[in-house]
């Protein structure tokens, strides 16, 4: 059986909230700035006025996750952590807080479906040699870390559930689907990771979860995998574009972490972050083009 716990959904809402001010905070920023104008004070206002937007809820969720672990529950004290940006509609909100639900649930079926548990899934033989298969067909490989067992059945049943969300395990990928599988495996990584602090793990051989990189960087390439044979949306978006976002808003998180631990490391401003969204941004541009995904 399966089932997602109250701490799960808890922590998906507030980390869809912190998503989407986040992304408010971008859209905004590629709307209003002009990067071609020269008045760097100005633009430097906009910056550090639009930065906070995005920024402080992340900051307050980081505090916050200390009694997250101690009292092991997982629940919004402060109003930044609860409260959409107006702009925002409630339906997207909900649609990346079941996204992660999704993800989490995929993840746990994908365990079943391939044996990892005590009393063994009759057909996970089967279902291991086509998984196989499909990774095959779309090119996706396991990580080149140095994985135990266990961490190589995390990997596994990470690699199947985004196959299953995107469709592309039984060939039936659409761009949404492609979408809301990025949404819910990242940012629910990306949760996961944040509040039981297993971004980076010096020495994990011991342990049962491969760490956040390692996780991350799979379900990315997994995507990218998929998404290369996706073609441009009518609107001009593509999902290697989004990952572009969600990377972002991982590296914000991430990098505040570094900055507590590594001596030296400063966190991410805004003007780094919309200076590295806008050089991604053109680099997926040009992969797009040679892919021949976009034409024009
Ligand atoms: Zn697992």
């Amino acid at each position: 059986m399966i089932e997602v716990n109250y701490g799960i959904t808890s922590a998906a809402m507030i980390y869809s909230v912190l998503y989407c001010k986040y992304y408010e905070m971008v859209k905004t920023l590629g709307s209003d700035i002009d990067f071609s104008d020269d008045d760097d004070e100005t633009l430097l206002m906009i910056l550090e006025e639009v930065g906070d937007s995005g920024f402080t809820p992340i900051l307050i969720a980081d505090r916050e996750r200390e009694s997250w672990i101690s009292t092991r529950s997982v629940y919004a004290g402060h109003e930044l952590l609860r409260e959409l940006p107006s702009s925002r509609a409630e339906e997207d909100y909900h649609n990346v807080v079941r996204a992660i639900e999704e993800f989490v649930l995929a993840h746990e079926l994908a365990h079943h479906l391939l044996g990892h548990t005590a009393d063994a899934y009759p057909r996970a033989k089967q279902n291991e040699s086509y998984l196989d298969g499909v990774m095959r067909k779309y090119g996706i490989k396991l990580p080149e870390e140095n994985l135990n067992d266990d961490q190589i059945q995390e990997v596994k049943a990470d690699i199947l559930a985004i196959l299953t969300m995107t469709g592309a395990l039984l060939d039936e990928t659409t761009d949404a689907r492609v979408y809301r599988a990025l949404a819910g495996s990242i940012i629910g990584l990306t949760a996961l990771a944040h509040i039981h602090d297993t971004w980076v793990v010096a020495d994990n051989a011991g342990e049962t979860h491969p760490d956040f990189l390692t996780r991350f960087s799979c379900a990315a390439e997994v995507i990218t995998c998929i998404a290369k044979r996706i073609p441009v949306g009518e609107e001009g978006g593509h999902p290697l574009g989004f990952l572009t976002q969600l990377s972002g808003f991982v590296s914000i998180i991430l990098n505040n972490w570094l900055a507590k631990h590594l001596e030296g490391r400063q966190p991410v401003n805004v003007l780094s972050l919309t200076n590295w969204i806008f050089e991604r941004s053109v680099e997926v541009e040009k992969e797009l083009k040679q892919l021949r995904l976009r034409t024009d």
